[in-house]
């Protein structure tokens, strides 16, 4: 084969690299968190401050509805004797009947003081609310987010891997030695290896290329270098 046919599947073969490249970056942004996720980790945070929050409160009620279960049991207990129809003694039923009163009243006041935590940590607790609701609705949009991205990268990897066959395909047609070259460079020049010079710019560094340079790039007849950047010129006469 001669070298302008190779220098022209090296070109393919550059046109198949940059292709395949975009593809797998298209993939990497797929799989970052998306606007949705990054919401959703926020909220998640503010839940948990919330809570933490709320916390002291929550401890404080649970206590003081413990006490009052006791004290609703002292005060059954009082009633049971009181109404049991054994005690006459009318001193000792006045005893029972104020030891009720007590009981009651320290019910009255733990239920005030519950009553009053609870108003206090209203506004907490409806914030809390609206954010488990936006929580909620968020978890569904990433759902969905994910499974059309899942989709989307499952045909991505499927076009890469047509790609990749075709590479092989091509790489095999070229020349080892001037496939060395390529690949020397391919790092070293991010990927842009070579690059068409039509318009007499060179498409790597942008800068004009001289006269002579670009009419043996044209020729075809020697590998020819862009001497700024250092990649390799094609001219392209398919276009
Ligand atoms: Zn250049």
């Amino acid at each position: 084969m001669e070298l302008k046919e190779q220098i022209e599947k090296l070109f393919s073969l550059q046109k198949i690299d940059t292709q395949i490249f975009k593809l797998q970056n298209k993939i990497l942004q797929l799989q970052s968190d998306s606007e949705a996720i990054r919401k959703h980790k926020i909220l998640k945070e503010k839940k948990e401050k919330i809570n933490e929050e709320l916390e002291p409160y929550k401890k404080e009620i649970k206590n003081m509805q413990y006490e009052l279960q006791k004290y609703q049991q002292k005060q059954k207990e009082v009633e049971d004797k009181l109404f049991s129809g054994t005690i006459a003694d009318s001193k000792e039923l006045q005893n029972l009947q104020r030891e009720r009163e007590q009981y009651a009243s320290l019910q009255k006041k733990l239920e005030d003081k519950i009553l009053k935590i609870m108003l206090g940590t209203n506004d907490i607790e409806n914030e809390r609310l609206k954010i488990e609701d936006e929580i909620k609705n968020i978890e569904a949009i990433i759902k969905k987010e994910q499974e059309s991205h899942e989709s989307e990268i499952e045909s991505i990897k499927k076009e890469i891997s047509k790609l990749q066959e075709k590479r092989q395909t091509n790489r095999n047609e070229i020349d080892p030695q001037i496939l060395q070259i390529y690949d020397d460079l391919y790092n070293r020049k991010d990927g842009l290896v070579i690059t068409e010079v039509n318009d007499g710019f060179c498409g790597g560094c942008s800068i004009a290329v001289p006269l002579a340079t670009f009419e043996k790039a044209k020729e075809g007849e020697e590998i020819v270098y862009c001497e700024v950047c250092k990649r390799l010129l094609y001219f392209n006469e398919k276009i």
